[in-house]
């Protein structure tokens, strides 16, 4: 029964995920769960998670592993000029810097970091190069900018004239509101007066999930953080529990948002520890926002945090406080799927 069950569920996902106009939003199908068993699979975060999973595929469905598949996959926002919210051409800082964070990390539990890194268009290699290079897990500021010159990275000017031009916007009232992307629109038009941008990815992170055929499992994790922010200030992604965490035995999590609040309730361990302890990845994704939610005296309705999680078996789950967060699914039978995630509130909160 319960497998018949999750084979109407998959295949009802599968309808609607082949109905799916690319990058559409208002067509996507509401699941947070995509049932596992089909081998190996690749899940990531938001919108661009699409093409990047494409790549990772092209790693992961040769039968490649999962580490190096991550890897493959974050790079694509990363070199995305388009992109303002991951790797080259990221918002900068309130001082205009470009600041990047990213992690990376294995299922036999190696990691690599590299947080509040400038100058280097792909900090996920240089947390990789953390992990392979150094007894650390990791580096920060110039520190990590002088690692990764002496691995024979270029120093590159990363801040393009749009995100400099959206910075020089910003200035005019220099307020910074700790928010992050959600679909509701009043919302996004409440931010551009305080020189947030507006409309879709307004700050995103990309979290990467991979599993092989053998349920051996990596994931990566690479931002800009949040626009505007302190120099200096690290978000979630590059600290590994918080914006990432892999688990041979059980399985990962990512997450998205304000990272602050992640950071703040350990979340992607707490997500893996609660799949240890026999919940779905989906139930998992739901409690680890509840108890975002809930020590929010304001039941946290002005800000956004998303998770994604990936089981052994290739089970994943997401959920979200805010309508909005999209994942993207890629395995044997679809490699362009993307969902919306469930979320808290489901309606726009104005
Ligand atoms: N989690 C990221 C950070 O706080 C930002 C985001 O995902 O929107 O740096």
């Amino acid at each position: 029964m319960s497998n018949r069950r999750d084979f109407l569920k998959t295949s009802l996902l599968a309808t609607s995920a082949l109905a799916l106009p690319r990058l559409s939003r208002a067509a996507a199908s509401v699941s947070g769960t995509v049932a596992g068993g089909v081998g190996a699979r690749v899940v990531s975060t938001w919108d661009f998670g699409v093409p990047a999973n494409q790549a990772a595929w092209a790693v992961l469905g040769k039968g490649g592993k999962p580490l190096d598949a991550v890897e493959t996959g974050v790079l694509i926002p990363e070199a995305d000029l388009h992109n303002h919210s991951v790797g080259r051409a990221g918002y900068p800082d309130r001082d205009g810097k470009v600041t990047l964070d990213a992690s990376i990390m294995d299922g036999d539990g190696r990691c690599g970091a590299v947080a509040a890194l400038e100058h280097i268009g792909h900090p996920i290699k240089v947390a990789r190069k953390v992990m392979e290079d150094t007894p650390h897990v990791l580096l920060v500021g110039d520190g990590a900018l002088e690692f990764a010159l002496q691995e024979g990275f270029t120093r590159e000017n990363l801040l393009t004239p749009e995100s400099e031009h959206a910075w020089r916007e910003w200035l005019k009232q220099a307020r910074y509101t700790p928010v992050a992307n959600s679909e509701n629109i009043d919302y996004h038009r409440s931010l551009q007066p305080l020189g947030m941008p507006g409309g879709k990815n307004n700050h995103d992170t990309i979290g990467m999930l991979a599993v092989d055929a053998n349920g051996r499992l990596a994931g990566a994790c690479t931002t800009s953080g949040m626009a505007w922010k302190m120099h200096g200030r690290v978000g979630d992604s590059p600290i590994i529990g918080a914006g990432l965490y892999v688990d041979n035995d059980v399985g990962g999590a990512t997450s998205t948002g304000v990272g602050e609040e992640v950071i703040r309730n350990a979340g992607s361990f707490l997500v893996v520890e609660l799949m240890r302890q026999g919940r779905s990845p989906q139930e998992a994704c739901e409690e680890a926002v509840r108890r975002i939610v809930k020590k929010r005296p304001d039941g946290a309705k002005e800000l956004q945090v998303g998770f994604l999680a990936l089981r052994r078996d290739g089970e994943c789950g997401a959920y979200a406080i805010q309508k909005g967060f999209t994942f993207a699914v890629c395995d044997i039978h679809k490699q362009d799927r993307l969902l919306a995630s469930p979320s808290v509130y489901q309606t726009t909160y104005t």
